[in-house]
């Protein structure tokens, strides 16, 4: 599979679009999702240039597990939600729709109704309210 090096993550990654940012490394960043199935839903990049979990590195891999544990315990301390959801795409047939891998953390209460997938822009000021609670749990 051939990564398109214009997908809008990639973008992000060179800080040619932007992003409501919550951690970096070397190999990961983690960033609000603008489109988010519930209040709190975080994104976890690859740096890699990987479409899918099946391009990566397994260090890439790991790293990315590391910073998605990192943040699910951020999430889980700033939000309180009764669960967390963690997952991760890969190919259109499974619903991934942006080409770069990333993985989902998506904060959820019992009976909570997810709204539909990459469909819903969130209003900024909300997401950069939420986006500070979760920081100041990672500090
Ligand atoms: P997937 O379907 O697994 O590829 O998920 C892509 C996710 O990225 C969806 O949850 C979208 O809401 C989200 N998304 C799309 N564009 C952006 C963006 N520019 N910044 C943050 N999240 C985005």
């Amino acid at each position: 599979m051939s990564y398109d090096p214009n997908n809008i993550f990639a973008k992000i990654l060179r800080g040619e679009a932007p992003a409501i940012k919550l951690y970096e490394d070397e190999q990961t960043l983690a960033m609000m999702d603008i489109m988010p199935q519930s209040p709190g839903h975080v994104l976890i990049l690859t740096k890699e240039p990987a479409e899918t979990l099946f391009e990566m590195t397994p260090e890439g891999a790991a790293a990315c597990i590391r910073t998605t544990q990192k943040l699910a315990h951020a999430v889980r301390e700033a939000l309180k939600p009764e669960g967390v959801f963690i997952g991760q795409f890969n190919g259109a047939a499974a619903g991934q729709t942006v080409p770069h891998v990333h993985f989902h953390i998506i904060p959820r209460d019992h009976g909570q109704t997810l709204k539909m997938h990459a469909r819903e822009m969130a209003e900024r000021p909300e997401l950069e309210r939420i986006a500070r609670q979760i920081r100041a749990a990672l500090a």
